[in-house]
Formats: structure tokens, C-alpha cells, sequence
């Protein structure tokens, strides 16, 4: 039974006796091994165990062994190992009278009959009177546990004898310890002695004041070593503890037959014993994950000194007589139990942190030293390695401000602090756009929610009007088409049979559960201040602008990842999205397009002015000519006089008008060369627009794309295709018409100067045109296109009916 190679070791002591039953106690030469023999009639309380052999193999026996060996087999070890940190429990464990006492304390009529307590406690001052690099602080206390009640028997007797009121186990990362136990430091062996020896005559005074049975009480003596190093720098220390404990007698209750206060003793220690039993049997059970260590003070209070981290180690004392087979059979059952806990000694290594911090301190100040020196050496004189303080928080703060604001070139890093504060500022910066973007846009936009499309998307008022009342892009009059979205299947229905109505009139109204029809009126366009000179660089310093794209991305970028996380069934529709973009993602391209639309309209003013003042010299030239006409024919008619040059004399009124004819003739060409140049001008401010505005409709369609249509995998492969928003592939330029009110006004500069009186006509003419793009659109969904500029690429969307909505 057992294994000697566990960590707990068991010792069985025979107490010595005349009358050895060497008949039923065998004791084996291997000094291990016992076995044990009765006969069945021997044992009258067992009535139905016919067994009668029994062997038990433990860590040494000990027979008729003086205390000197006792010691040296049982302790001298580990109360070495106290030194060096290791926390060792020794516990006699028997019967009463089996010796428990003796092997723990020792008798007192001889020096040599002395026990484990003062021989450990001899071993340990002269051990620490050899170590000349530590510094050992030696406590001691003796606690007694009596009927489940805590006794400090080292505390004065007026004090608190016979009270546990004050005291509490309690565990803390350090272990298990008890709160009110008096701990008394010793500086030398006498010292100690003195304290075991008055908590003995305590534990004697009380048994008779308080009418205690010592033989029923649990004992345990706590000898306490902190081991530090000496030298200064060493911060780890060493704290172990050696319990010494000698528990009450293990007899059963059956057998003493007493009554009253004796009964509820032997109750109490049964319970106590019989707790301690089932607290090793957890113990050694490697699957019980619960060990009851609170059923009872004993086993709490012992809780970190069995088996663990802790040398454990009992001394099983047996009576070793036959009359006391039964109680001896016990004891041995219970020290076989006992070799079965798993430990696995471990010294108890702690850091001083009093010590700690103060080595740390030391080191700060050496290197603050040294860090100082070399900022003279280096002429850095003036560098603080204190905490920032809010002044210079706030100071940093405003220099990351400017930096971003493009106002600083450079920040300046002084120092670590410094640097560390600026990475703060630029994060809480940071963090504040993304919660403003997050806010606007969710102001802003209606996410599309797959499962709860209904209520998240709020369709526009519906406004039901024929074709002929109101027609698409006459509010801005720049209306055009760019690629629909695909929609839903009931949606397409819908659509195809509109497209089949004879009538050829389409009607804007729509179900409210459905879609918004493809129709958008052009909102008017926003007040704009005057643009800014030349047309494609807009006048923003670098880092606001790259601030507004970096924003503008990741609001985007946000807003796709949120609409891909719903994963709308049916895309948004485009005109939503196209004011999402513009906004977005594309409101730089935007922003430059707005503004040379406005430069085109300048010019074309410029144009037109011109053009009528042009209109008016010629006029006026017709005039003058035909007030000449009349005066040279007045002249004729009258009979001519010629000068001696032989040129006709003519008068006041006929030189004026001459003098008016030519300066107008000078006007008329000057003005007319500003017109040809003027001309040119706004040729090449049209073909901006119209580049910008094919940018803007074609990464808003790459966007839409991808943001809603694409799959992951047609998306990868656009990409290896270096197809990218911002580039404009032909292969990808969909659907653009140039809006039809541009285009007159096109026409119209350039007959206007021929044909002043067309401008109606030409107006009537565009209307008429937009109505019948407008019909055509609507009645044939499918296939649409329409890029008419030369060189362009025009492209088919299949199944993509046309959108149009308009650019403003
Ligand atoms: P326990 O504490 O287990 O009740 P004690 O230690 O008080 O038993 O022992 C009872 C008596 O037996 C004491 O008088 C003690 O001196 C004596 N005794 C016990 N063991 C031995 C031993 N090994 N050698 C000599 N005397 C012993
Ligand atoms: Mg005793």
C-alpha cells in the first residue's frame, strides 16, 4: 500500500513497551514494511470483516527509537529546507497515549527526552547563525484548536485564553494565515524555547481552568523564517513556515463510552480527524477538483500546509500492543491515506516591493543623472523629463492642430513625453472626424437593412404627373442618363409593362412599397461663391485637401461596409447613391466640376455680351454707311467740289460720320478678335466640363459597382485589371449624354452673332428635344446608351434600364 516516492512521507513510531505484540505486528527489516495480523474474535467490533492480514509500506519505522533518531529521521531535513524557503508540516497523528506528545514536544525530565519543537528550533538558530550573506527573522506562534474553537496559546491569560472571538483563518496570495494569532519574533534558541514552553503551561493552566481534556485538542506550533539576502540590490526574499502539529488522539467514540462534556469532545475530534481524513482522500484524488478544506478550523487552517508546494510529512505513533490492535490498524489505514497526496515542494520566493521601489527609485535618479550629463555634453540644456504638465498638453494639442491644418511644416520633438502626447492628440483627433462623420452620415442616409426594408428606407413622396407636365432635367435642364441599377424582379415587371403602354405616356407614380421610380428631380443647384482661378487646381493647400479625400474616404468606405453588412437584396437606387457620391467619394471631382461649369457660364456670358455689342457696331456701322450713302449722293446731286489734289470736298457732317465709320470698323475688329479668342476659350472650358463630368459619372458607376452589384470575386477581378475609381478606363465609360441645355447653348453661341432673333426658336427646340429623350427613355428600357462625342467608346448596358437624374 502507498509509495514511498510521494511527496508526503509517513513514519510509523512504536511507543515503546514491554509488551510489543510482535505476533500482530510485524515489522519488516527493510524498516518500511509492517504488516499486521489478527483474529477475527480479537476484533469484535468488525464483526463482518473476516480479514485478518494487512500490510502497510511507509517511509521508515521506527521502533524503540530514542528521540535523537525520531529527529534526524523526520525532521533534520526539512526543517533544513525551512531556511531556504520550503514551508514544512510535521504531524503526529495516534491514539492518546500512543506517544503523539512525546514525539512532538518531548517529556521534560531529560534533555534528551526533548521532541520535534525544540530540536527544530535548536536546527534552525544554529543554521541561521551560519549564513553570513542572509538576513533570517525567526516568528513563532502556537495556536490550539479545542472543539472547533481557536486558542493563541502565547497570548497572556487575562487577555484572551479561552476566547477565539478575536480570531479568523484567512487566505490571501500569500497563503492561509490567522488574523488575532499572536506572532512572536525570536532572535535566539532560548527565545523560542521560552515561548513553547509558556504555551505549554497556557495549554496545562487552561485544561484545568477551563476543565479542557489536552489530549482532545489539536496543537499546532508555527516556527516562521524570512530569509533575505544581504546585499542591497537583491529584492526577492524567502518566507517559509514549519508547522509542528500534534492533533488529538484518534481513538473512536465507541470505545471510550463516555458521557456528557467527554462525549462531545471525542465528537468533535472524531469530526475534526474524520474531516482531516476526507480532505487527504480529496487530496489525493487527482480528479477532485473541490478539496474540503473548510469543514472544519483543523483542515483550514492547514489548508497550504499539506501535501502542494509544502514537505508534509507524519508521524504515525501506534501503541503497539494487542489490546490496542483496533486503534493501531486505524492509525496506519490513516497514515496510508496520507502517502497518497500528491506535492511537490517548492520554496515560497517573494519580492520585497518597500525594497523594490526603492532600488527602482535609485535607478531613476542614476539614470535622470546621467541623462542630465549628457544633455550638457550635448548642449541640450533645457530638456524637462517631467510629466507634462495641462499647459504643455494643451500646447501640444495645438501644435498637432496646426500641423494637421497645414500651418506647421514640422513638429518639433523634443523629448519622449513629448512625442508620446502627440501620438495621444493625433488619436483623439482621429477618433472625433470618425464620430462626426459616423454622426453626419448616419443623419444623412438611409441605410438600406435587408431584413427590415420596409421601415428602414423611407420612399420620397410620391408625385404622380404626366411626362408632358413636368420633364426630366427641365428645373436645371442639365439632365442625362447614366446607368441603372438592376432592380428587383417584381420591380422589372412593373417597368416592362409601363414600357408597353400604348399611350406612350410613363407616369413618375410608384407604390409605396416600391423602389422610387428611376425619375429624380433635379434638385436646384446650391448657391456657389464665385470659382476660383484656373479651372482644375482649386486653391486649398494640400492638407486640407488631402484631409477632406482621407475623410471623404473613410465616411465612404464606412458607409459601403455597412450597406455590404446588411447585404441589400435589391441595390439602392442610383439616384440616392449618385448624392451619396457626390457628397462622398466623389465631391472632390464634384467640387472641380461645379466650378468650371460656373467658369463655362462666365464665359459664355462674356461671350454673349460681346456678341450683342458686336451686334450693335455692326448695326451702327450699317448706319453710319447708309447716313454716308445719303450725303455722297447729296453731294453728287448737288455738283462736286474738288481740292488741288483732286479729292472731293466734303463737309462737316459727311468728315464726322467718316471718323465715326472708322472708329467703328476698329471696334468692330477688335472686338471681333476678342470674340474668335473668347471662343476658343469657352471651346476649351466646354471640353473640361465635359471631362469632368464623364469622370464623375464614371467612378460613380465604378463605385455603384462595386459598392453594390460586383461580387467579391468580380470585384478582385476588376482589380487585376487595375480598374480603380479615380481611373477612367474606356471599357468602363457608361452611359453619358450631354445634357441637351449645354448643347443649345452650344449652337447658340455660335449662331447667335448670325442670327439674333433665333434664341426662341433654338429654346423651343431644346425643350422638345428633352421631352423626347425623356419619352424614349422611359419607353425603351433596355438597351440604352448613349455617348455621342466623337472617339468615345459607347457601351451597351444590358439589363440596365436608364437612369436619369442630373448633375447639378
Ligand atoms: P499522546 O500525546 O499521544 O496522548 P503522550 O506523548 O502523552 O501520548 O504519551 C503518553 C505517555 O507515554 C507519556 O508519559 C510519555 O512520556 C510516554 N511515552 C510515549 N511514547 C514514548 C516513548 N517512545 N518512549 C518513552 N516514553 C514514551
Ligand atoms: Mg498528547
Amino acid at each position: 500500500m502507498g509509495s514511498k516516492n510521494s511527496g508526503v512521507k509517513v513514519f510509523v513510531r512504536v511507543r515503546t513497551t514491554a509488551n510489543f505484540a510482535a505476533d500482530m505486528i510485524e515489522l519488516l527489516p527493510d524498516n518500511q514494511t509492517i504488516h499486521i495480523h489478527t483474529r477475527p474474535d480479537q476484533r469484535k467490533d468488525v464483526v463482518n470483516n473476516q480479514h485478518s492480514d494487512w500490510s502497510f509500506k511507509v517511509d521508515g519505522i521506527l521502533h524503540n527509537a530514542p528521540q535523537d533518531i525520531v529527529y534526524n529521521a523526520v525532521a533534520k531535513n526539512v526543517v533544513s529546507s525551512t531556511i531556504n524557503g520550503f514551508s514544512s508540516t510535521i504531524m503526529c497523528y495516534g491514539q492518546t497515549g500512543s506517544g503523539k506528545t512525546y514525539t512532538m514536544t518531548g517529556a521534560t525530565e531529560k534533555y534528551d527526552y526533548r521532541g520535534i519543537i525544540p530540536r527544530a528550533i535548536q536546527q534552525i538558530f544554529k543554521e541561521v547563525g551560519q549564513q553570513a550573506n542572509l538576513a533570517l527573522t525567526v516568528y513563532v506562534s502556537y495556536l490550539e484548536i479545542y472543539n472547533e474553537t481557536l486558542f493563541d496559546l502565547l497570548s497572556s491569560l487575562t487577555e484572551s485564553v479561552g476566547s477565539d472571538g478575536h480570531m479568523t483563518i484567512v487566505e490571501d496570495s500569500h497563503g492561509v494565515h490567522i488574523r488575532g494569532l499572536s506572532i512572536h519574533q525570536v532572535s535566539t534558541e532560548e527565545d523560542a524555547l521560552n515561548y513553547l514552553f509558556e504555551g505549554e503551561t497556557n495549554r496545562i493552566i487552561a485544561s484545568h481552568t477551563m476543565n479542557k481534556n489536552s489530549s482532545r485538542s489539536h496543537c499546532i506550533f508555527t516556527v516562521y523564517v524570512e530569509t533575505r539576502w544581504k546585499e542591497p540590490s537583491e529584492v526577492k526574499y524567502l518566507a517559509s513556515k514549519l508547522n509542528m502539529v500534534d492533533l488529538a488522539g484518534s481513538e473512536r467514540l465507541g470505545k471510550t463510552g463516555s458521557e456528557g462534556q467527554v462525549m462531545r469532545e471525542a465528537m468533535y475530534i472524531n469530526k475534526t480527524l474524520s474531516f482531516l481524513e476526507q480532505t487527504i482522500i480529496a487530496l489525493a484524488d487527482p480528479k477532485r477538483e473541490h478539496i474540503p478544506f473548510r469543514q472544519s478550523k483543523l483542515t483550514h487552517a492547514l489548508k497550504d500546509s499539506l501535501g502542494g508546494t509544502c514537505n508534509t510529512i507524519l508521524v504515525a505513533n501506534i501503541y503497539g500492543e494487542a489490546a490496542q490492535i483496533e486503534e493501531t490498524l486505524s492509525t496506519l489505514r490513516f497514515a496510508s491515506r496520507m502517502i497518497c497526496i500528491p506535492a511537490e515542494p517548492a520554496p515560497n520566493v517573494h519580492s520585497d516591493r518597500k525594497k523594490l521601489v526603492l532600488n527602482l527609485q535609485k535607478e531613476i535618479q542614476l539614470l535622470q543623472d546621467e541623462l542630465a550629463m549628457h544633455n550638457i555634453l550635448t548642449n541640450r540644456r533645457h530638456i524637462s523629463y517631467e510629466a507634462l504638465t495641462e499647459n504643455q498638453v494643451h500646447e501640444v494639442k495645438a501644435q498637432v492642430c496646426r500641423y494637421l491644418d497645414g500651418t506647421l511644416d514640422e513638429i518639433n520633438i523634443t523629448n519622449l513625453r513629448q512625442l508620446r502626447e502627440s501620438f495621444a492628440q493625433f488619436k483623439i483627433i482621429l477618433q472625433q472626424q470618425g464620430q462626426e462623420i459616423e454622426t453626419a452620415l448616419r443623419k444623412k442616409y438611409i441605410l438600406i437593412d435587408k431584413m427590415n426594408k420596409a421601415t428602414s428606407y423611407t420612399p420620397e413622396p410620391v408625385v404622380t404627373e404626366t411626362a408632358e407636365e413636368t420633364q426630366v432635367g427641365e428645373v436645371t435642364g442639365e439632365g442625362f442618363g447614366i446607368g441603372q441599377a438592376p432592380t428587383s424582379a417584381k420591380a422589372k415587371k412593373i417597368k416592362t409593362k409601363k414600357g408597353k403602354d400604348s399611350t406612350g405616356n410613363i407616369k413618375k407614380e410608384r407604390k409605396d412599397t416600391e423602389l422610387p421610380s428611376q425619375v429624380k428631380e433635379a434638385p436646384l443647384p446650391p448657391p456657389h461663391p464665385p470659382p476660383p482661378p484656373p479651372p482644375f487646381v482649386p486653391e486649398k493647400d494640400t492638407a486640407q485637401r488631402e484631409h477632406e479625400v482621407l475623410s471623404a474616404d473613410s465616411a465612404q468606405s464606412d458607409l459601403i461596409i455597412k450597406l455590404e453588412e446588411t447585404k441589400p437584396s435589391t441595390p439602392p437606387p442610383k439616384t440616392l447613391m449618385f448624392d451619396v457620391f457626390k457628397n462622398e467619394k466623389g465631391s472632390e471631382i464634384n467640387q472641380i466640376l461645379i466650378e468650371n461649369k460656373h467658369i463655362l457660364i462666365e464665359k459664355r456670358n462674356s461671350l454673349k455680351e460681346l456678341t450683342e455689342t458686336i451686334n450693335n457696331i455692326k448695326e451702327e456701322i450699317d448706319i453710319t454707311n447708309r447716313a454716308l450713302n445719303v450725303k455722297k449722293q447729296e453731294r453728287q446731286d448737288q455738283g462736286e467740289y474738288v481740292n488741288e489734289q483732286g479729292d472731293p470736298v466734303i463737309d462737316e457732317d459727311e468728315f464726322n460720320l467718316i471718323m465715326q465709320l472708322k472708329d467703328l470698323k476698329h471696334q468692330y475688329r477688335h472686338d471681333f478678335d476678342t470674340l474668335r479668342d473668347l471662343r476658343v476659350e469657352l471651346q476649351y472650358c466646354q471640353r473640361l466640363v465635359d471631362q469632368c463630368r464623364l469622370r464623375l459619372l464614371t467612378e460613380f458607376n465604378i463605385w455603384y459597382n462595386e459598392s453594390f452589384l460586383i461580387s467579391d470575386d468580380g470585384r478582385n477581378a476588376s482589380q487585376k485589371d487595375s480598374i480603380r475609381p479615380g481611373l477612367i478606363p474606356n471599357s468602363r465609360m457608361l452611359s453619358l449624354e450631354e445634357d441637351d441645355k449645354e448643347k443649345f447653348q452650344r449652337i447658340q453661341d455660335e449662331i447667335l452673332m448670325e442670327n439674333p432673333g433665333s434664341v426662341a426658336f433654338y429654346k423651343a427646340r431644346m425643350k422638345l428635344k428633352q421631352r423626347q429623350n425623356y419619352t424614349k427613355a422611359m419607353a425603351q428600357p433596355q438597351p440604352v446608351l448613349i455617348r455621342k462625342k466623337p472617339g468615345m467608346v459607347t457601351q451597351t448596358i444590358k439589363n440596365k434600364p436608364p437612369s436619369i437624374f442630373s448633375v447639378t
